[in-house]
């Protein structure tokens, strides 16, 4: 796998023109933070999927990754780290710790890696931490870390998170969750069942503001480990 994904990354001209089309797409969708619109056209994505998806990588579009799940669109990876950054504001705090729930294929953990000193990223399927941790190594992308673990009990050892980034929608807030960010953090996640909605929490002392924003689509958050 190691030869065929550098293999793979050789033929960079094509992608790097690509994602580049693909950075102009978000920015006309409404993303302004400059340092994660970087981030986006720094992250190989085709090489985050299959091969025989690779030609449709860069589309605005989730992509299946095998075990029933799917890699989000590029859009909604860049709005929730822009949203783990900051507030509408164009310019965002850099991220110490940050903690994603639902690690998949490993996008949008490599994404968070570019925008924060350490990711700590919780998968429930064990077979999918294995097959990412690999492909993250082959990529040399060194600050995040796969466990697998259910997301809803969190990474109290890792805890306090400058971000907590829920890659999977829940009907409500895990509150268990809240105690691990720190003073200033926030959580970002798609909200209900059917119908979802973006939401950010931000903590202040012991308070939380809660923030709705636009509808989304996200597999569920599901219980426990496969
Ligand atoms: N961020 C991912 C998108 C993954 S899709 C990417 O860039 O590819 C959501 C992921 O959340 C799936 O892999 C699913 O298995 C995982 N998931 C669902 N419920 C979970 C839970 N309770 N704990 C940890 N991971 C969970």
């Amino acid at each position: 796998m190691a030869e065929s994904l550098n293999l793979r990354a050789g033929i960079g001209m094509t992608s790097a023109r690509t994602r580049g089309r693909m950075v102009e797409r978000l920015r006309e969708q409404g993303i302004k933070d400059e340092i994660v619109l970087a981030a986006m056209g720094t992250v190989p994505r085709h090489l985050f999927v299959d091969q025989a998806l690779e030609s449709r990588a860069y589309e605005d579009t989730a992509l299946p990754i095998g075990f029933g799940q799917t890699i989000s669109n590029p859009y909604i990876v860049a709005r929730m780290a822009e949203l783990a950054r900051h507030g509408e504001a164009s310019q965002g705090r850099e991220l110490g710790r940050v903690l994603e729930i639902g690690l998949g294929c490993g996008y949008q953990a490599a994404v968070l890696g570019k925008l924060a000193r350490e990711v700590v990223s919780l998968e429930r399927i064990a077979a999918l931490v294995g097959k990412t941790r690999q492909r993250l190594r082959e990529l040399r992308v060194n600050n995040v870390k796969p466990k697998h673990g259910d997301g809803m009990a969190g990474a109290k050892d890792f805890a306090p998170f400058d971000a907590i980034v829920i890659a999977a929608a829940f009907a409500e807030v895990p509150h268990g969750l809240l105690a691990q960010l720190g003073e200033g953090g926030r959580l970002v996640m798609p909200l209900g069942n059917a119908t979802q909605t973006l939401c950010v929490l931000e903590r202040q002392g012991d308070q939380f503001t809660e923030r709705l924003l636009e509808g989304v689509k996200f597999v569920p958050l599901l219980p426990g480990v496969a």
